[in-house]
């Protein structure tokens, strides 16, 4: 592939950031990255395994004469982030995020952008519970989908850019409002997140009173919602309180789909918890026939 960017800055080196650098330079789509970090650890860190071709020590300079921005820190972080990199965008440079809440980040970010600077918010929908400037590797995003959420009025040129960046780095991309973004994410992610939360917090609360041995049984099931339980708390806190509306609504389904099935279970009611439970096996049908899961086995885990 050819280069899309000759100048590239990453800011925040985290788990996405890192995983575009390697994907980047996997398949040479970028001249030069540069990438900044809040702490030094983390700077040196980065400059120790490699990650960007220029660490450096403030966002100004990593973003200076940049052609493509994009801002991987928390979602809680971006209008801090955007703010103080705005004097030393160039002019015509195209700032992107990889956010995993689009209305908020909009919202956050588009105000302290300088006229000119192109805006392309994004979102890739793949991660692992891992954080942090060691945790990326270059096939993070292969054949997974990267929503790109343009504004009303956007340069085309600039938002078809950022989306063959991401093609290029191995996703499938698609557009979509920001609106019917955050809904769509908080049913596939945000609210499962969360009852993956509730359902280790239960059960380690039944383990401190009942000794019960929940972690060495765990591979019955439960050891799938410890992993997304695992994920990195600033983030998911900054989730939930920027997909605030979105979250509650389908909180609020999940709830009333649960009392339904409490009751089937207090009446006795097999016939609907089999119809349930047919529906929902025909959805994981669907995600692998879609290619975004593997049919093997446990998650193709073997004998783990
Ligand atoms: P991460 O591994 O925790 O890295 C976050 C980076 O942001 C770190 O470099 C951190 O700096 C920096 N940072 C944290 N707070 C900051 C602040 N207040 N100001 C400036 N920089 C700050 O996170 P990640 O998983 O890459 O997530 C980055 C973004 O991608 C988030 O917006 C998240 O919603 C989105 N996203 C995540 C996933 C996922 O599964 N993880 C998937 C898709 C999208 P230090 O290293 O110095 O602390």
């Amino acid at each position: 592939m050819s280069v899309i960017y000759d100048r590239v800055a990453l800011i925040g080196l985290g788990l996405i950031a890192s995983s575009m650098f390697w994907a980047m330079k996997r398949s040479g789509l970028a001249g030069e990255v540069t990438g900044y970090a809040r702490s030094s650890e983390s700077r040196d860190i980065a400059r120790e395994i490699g990650l960007c071709d220029r660490v450096c020590d403030s966002m100004a300079e990593a973003v200076e004469g940049a052609d493509l921005v994009v801002l991987c820190v928390p979602v809680g972080a971006m209008g801090a982030v955007a703010a103080e990199i705005a004097p030393a965008l160039k002019p015509g440079a195209t700032v992107s995020d990889v956010g995993s809440v689009k209305k908020a980040v909009i919202d956050a970010v588009a105000p302290h952008l300088p006229e000119g600077v192109h805006f392309v918010p994004a979102h890739p929908l793949a991660g692992t519970e891992h954080s942090g400037p060691r945790s990326g590797f270059a096939e993070l995003f292969d054949h997974r989908w990267c929503l790109v959420v343009p504004q009303i009025g956007a340069d085309r040129d600039a938002v078809e850019k950022v989306e063959k960046l991401w093609q290029g780095m191995g996703a499938l991309t698609g557009e979509m409002d920001a609106d019917h973004h955050d809904l769509v994410l908080a049913v596939i992610s945000h609210a499962p997140h969360l009852i993956a939360y509730t359902m280790v917090g239960v059960a380690d609360d039944i383990r401190r009173v009942t000794e019960t041995e929940v972690i060495q049984y765990s591979a019955a099931g439960f050891r799938d919602f410890t992993r997304i339980a695992a994920s990195d708390p600033t983030m998911w806190r900054d989730v939930f309180l920027s997909n605030k509306d979105a979250t509650l609504e389908i909180l609020g389904r999940f709830t009333e789909e649960l009392f339904a099935l409490q009751k089937a279970i207090r009446d006795g009611d097999g016939e609907h918890l089999h119809a349930y439970f047919t529906r929902t096996r025909a959805i994981r049908k669907g995600i692998i026939a879609a290619g975004q899961d593997t049919d093997a086995p446990d998650f193709g885990r073997g004998k783990v």
